[in-house]
C-alpha cells in the first residue's frame, strides 16, 4: 500500500482509497489484469469507479493497455518511461493459450516495422501466443 501512495504521490495523484488499492493489485500481478479481474479482486469498488481509476492511471502513463488475441483489453504497469498522455511501453505481449494469462515481456523490444512511403506509424502491437514458462 505504501508503494502504491509513493506512485500515485510521484504522478501528483491524489490518494484515494480506491486509487491506492486498484494500484496494489497491479503492484501484486505479474500479468495484465482485465477488468473483470480487478472487480472480483476489489468488489466494493463499483465498476464505473474503476472505469474511471484505470483511466486516469492510464492517462498519467503508470498502466498501458494490452490487447489479446480475442480483442479484449487488459491493463499492465508500465515500466519507465512513460508519462502524461505518453506511453512508451515498445514491447512484446505475451498471451498463454493453456491459462490464458498475458504478460508484459518488457525486455523484448517490438521489432521496427518498415512501412510504404506515406505511411506513419502511431503505435505497433505485437502479441506471442504459446505457453508461458508455468505452463510448459
Ligand atoms: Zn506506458
Ligand atoms: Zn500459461
Ligand atoms: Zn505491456
Amino acid at each position: 500500500m505504501q508503494e502504491a501512495k509513493a506512485v500515485l504521490q510521484d504522478n501528483k495523484l491524489r490518494i484515494t482509497k480506491n486509487r491506492a488499492e486498484v494500484l496494489g493489485v497491479f503492484l501484486n500481478s505479474d500479468i495484465a489484469l482485465s477488468n473483470q479481474i480487478i472487480e472480483q479482486e476489489l468488489d466494493h469498488i463499483d465498476r464505473i469507479t474503476l472505469y474511471r481509476t484505470l483511466k486516469t492511471f492510464e492517462d498519467k502513463g503508470i498502466i498501458h493497455k494490452v490487447f489479446d488475441t480475442s480483442n479484449k483489453h487488459k491493463f499492465a504497469l508500465c515500466v519507465s518511461g512513460c508519462s502524461d498522455h505518453h506511453h512508451e511501453d515498445s514491447h512484446v505481449h505475451f498471451e498463454c493459450e493453456k491459462c490464458e494469462n498475458t504478460t508484459c515481456l518488457n525486455d523484448v523490444k517490438t521489432p521496427n516495422i518498415n512501412l510504404p512511403k506515406g505511411y506513419k506509424t502511431s503505435t505497433i502491437e505485437v502479441i506471442v501466443t504459446g505457453l508461458c514458462s508455468n505452463c510448459r
